[in-house]
């Protein structure tokens, strides 16, 4: 196995007409994150402090949330948001078929139980006629994912959630940015959990953000972030002398680190450019597979800003003689790297054995799950990344064709 540092060498120095490697995604990080992180272990401060404080305001008036609170991960971002409205043993959440495990985890870890919704075929984003089909009296809150970057139909599902007095915590590990009708992911829902994990739009290796506009929320979130130790624990090893602390809850270790928060801040400063740069590719993704029959593009709705982290085709398997699976091992075999997002919970055996799921009871998604293939898409990629791409993609599916 080559490292990714010596496949990035490779790849860079490619030229056009080649057999190439695309992997499916490789990490911006520049010489200005190096920079800083070195920094940040020089300045002796290493684990949660000053730069994560800074990120955290950065972060905030980058989405235009009121409050930011850093975090370990996604994963960290939902669980805490979750256990800090209330969810209790017996309480309801509904949430997407289409996700990462880690959506539907964390409610468990909350104590909820995870009620699962189908898509809508255009968008694959939660869809808001199954999601009023499943509310129930326990139902406490929604958790609707972005998915791939495209929000969720945040106004039917706003219309459920004051129907029914439920907590909307959104899943935009993919979102960043993102906007709908004009206003930014994180200023939506009650609370927005982000992704800084390697492969999302900002990365700072592993970590997360949780935003709100509650005031009332955020002592909670930030005491419970660190042990549930009395605010900022995390000073008493500073020369303010506050070496006493209290223990008001059974808290968590869920903080982001000063060297996470160091790499989040030179990101977020190039998040414009990184967005832009993944917007062309897109561009040149649609240009130069429009005309491929056998499959079908991402559909974007009007009112909304795409945040491109994934480019998410579907096969039109009818027209095929083979399945998925083979499509993504040709391409493989041709150098260019793919991935499925998701096979959907309802078809993992803890939740399909715990719940007695059923693919038929999500149509959309046990259909979409046989068609996706996610394609290279990263910043580093280059034109003739994408050009080489859609070659093998169209050669392939050509040489298939029923
Ligand atoms: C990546 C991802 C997560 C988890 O993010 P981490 O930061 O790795 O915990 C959650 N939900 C979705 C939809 C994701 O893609």
């Amino acid at each position: 196995m080559s490292s990714v540092v010596e496949r990035q060498k490779r790849f860079s120095g490619q030229t056009a007409g080649q057999r190439r490697e695309v992997p499916f995604y490789v990490p911006d990080i520049g010489e200005a994150e190096i920079a800083a992180v070195v920094e940040t272990l020089r300045s002796g401060w290493i684990t949660i402090g000053p730069r994560t404080q800074e990120f955290e305001k950065c972060f905030a008036s980058f989405v235009g949330a009121s409050y930011a609170v850093a975090t370990s991960s996604c994963t960290a971002a939902l669980h805490l948001a979750l256990d800090g409205v209330g969810i209790q043993p017996g309480d309801e959440v509904i949430t997407s078929t289409l996700t990462f495990t880690a959506t539907a985890a964390t409610i468990l870890h909350a104590g909820g139980k995870p009620v699962l919704a189908d898509v809508t075929p255009d968008t694959l984003n939660l869809d808001p006629v199954d999601v009023a089909r499943k509310v129930s009296s326990r139902t406490r809150a929604l958790v609707p994912v972005h998915y791939a970057g495209h929000p969720a139909p945040m106004d039917e599902l706003f219309e459920i959630a004051q129907a029914h007095s439920l907590v909307v915590i959104e899943d935009a590990a993919h979102a960043l940015p993102a906007s709908y009708k004009g206003r930014r992911v994180g200023t939506l829902g009650d609370l927005t959990a982000f992704s800084f994990y390697a492969t999302k739009n900002l990365c700072t290796g592993e970590g997360g953000m949780l935003t709100t506009n509650h005031e009332e929320l955020v002592d909670t979130l930030r005491t419970r972030r660190l042990h549930g130790m009395s605010r900022d624990a995390w000073r008493r090893y500073s020369n303010e002398g506050q070496w006493r602390y209290d223990v008001l809850y059974p808290g968590f270790k869920y903080n982001m680190t000063d060297l996470n928060a160091a790499l989040g801040l030179v990101q977020l400063r190039r998040l414009p450019q990184l967005h832009e740069r993944r917007r062309e590719l897109v561009q040149r993704y649609f240009e130069l597979l429009g005309d491929v029959e056998e499959i079908q593009l991402p559909q974007v709705r009007r009112e909304v800003e795409h945040a491109w982290h994934l480019f998410v085709v579907r096969l039109r398997l009818e027209m095929l003689r083979v399945h998925r699976d083979r499509v993504m091992e040709e391409l493989r075999e041709a150098g260019v790297g793919t991935q499925v997002h998701f096979i959907p919970l309802h078809m993992h055996s803890y939740y399909r054995d715990t719940y007695g799921f059923r693919p038929d009871e999500f149509p959309f998604a046990s259909d979409a799950a046989e068609r996706i293939i996610s394609l290279p898409l990263f910043t580093r990629m280059s034109d003739e990344d994408v050009v080489y791409v859609c070659e093998q993609v169209r050669r392939i599916v050509r040489a298939h064709r029923r």
